[in-house]
């Protein structure tokens, strides 16, 4: 047993095929912090991956360009590169899915670093490979099926593959998350002869697309930032109804944009 240190794996043998996005199975606590004081200190046979991210931000553990005993399966060890999603117990669903979402943006840069375009065979689950729970907290918050978790995985790093382009339209839109301060901005407003539901973030109008990929069960981003709203001001998001007139005068001010999930 040796205590892990950055490229005790060793070089991977060519360049990543694919990627694996674990859930870590650690407390609310154990952030990326914790890992980055912890990791050097534990037995490396036992496992890490390359990436670990939490609230606090991101801790890579080790290159992409080395191996990580992440998966407990050669093949994936050699090929793939890892991120665990950590505070995977003990985290609200909210803040769970947050921590996700930096996953999935980071996972998006080094997907484009490497020349990979995220799909199901390059998108894969850690339970794939060998026998575990994990992504434990993702599976039961996205479908409880390979295809519908992979499919989520997907549609959230597709969102971030855009990003950094020197095109702003490629840019996804993202509402800006409530707080106690900018909430009384924020509210949903429906338009009279329409069935979409439109939210003003205090910015700007977003459009939510249902999501069209997987089983269908999953949270929506809708539900998400309605759930969201609710935890940080403990009220529900506020709803009015516009005529059509209103709404199209409203929206030569702010026009709206989708969200695509
Ligand atoms: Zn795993």
């Amino acid at each position: 047993m040796t205590l892990f240190y950055s490229g005790i794996a060793g070089k991977r043998p060519g360049k990543p095929t694919f990627v694996i996005i674990h859930n870590d199975a650690g407390s609310i606590n154990a952030c990326a912090s914790y890992y980055r004081s912890w990791l050097p200190n534990h037995e490396a046979e036992l496992g890490f991956a390359h990436v670990y991210i939490a609230k606090d931000g991101k801790y890579q553990a080790d290159d992409f360009d080395n191996i990580a005993w992440h998966s407990g399966n050669s093949f994936a060890n050699e090929w793939a590169l890892s991120w665990e999603v950590c505070q995977s117990m003990g985290a609200s669903d909210a803040e769970f899915e947050a921590v996700e979402e930096a996953v999935f943006q980071d996972v998006a840069a080094a997907m484009k670093r490497y020349g990979l375009t995220p799909n199901r065979e390059t998108v894969r689950l850690h339970k794939e490979y060998s026998a575990t729970d994990c992504p434990h907290r993702s599976w039961a918050l996205h479908g409880s099926a390979i295809n519908a978790v992979q499919d989520y995985f997907i549609a959230g790093i597709k969102k971030y593959m855009g990003a950094d382009n020197s095109s702003n339209n490629e840019k996804p839109v993202q509402p800006i998350q409530p707080t106690k301060e900018n909430s009384t901005m924020i509210y949903a407003f429906n338009v009279q002869g329409q069935g979409a539901t439109y939210l003003f973030d205090g910015q700007k109008t977003i459009v939510f697309a249902e999501k069209t990929s997987g089983s269908g069960q999953g949270p929506r981003a809708w539900d998400h930032y309605k759930g969201t709203y609710k935890e940080v001001t403990g009220k529900d998001l506020p709803t009015q109804t516009k005529t059509k007139e209103q709404f199209e005068l409203w929206n030569t001010l702010y026009p709206a944009q989708f969200i695509k999930f």
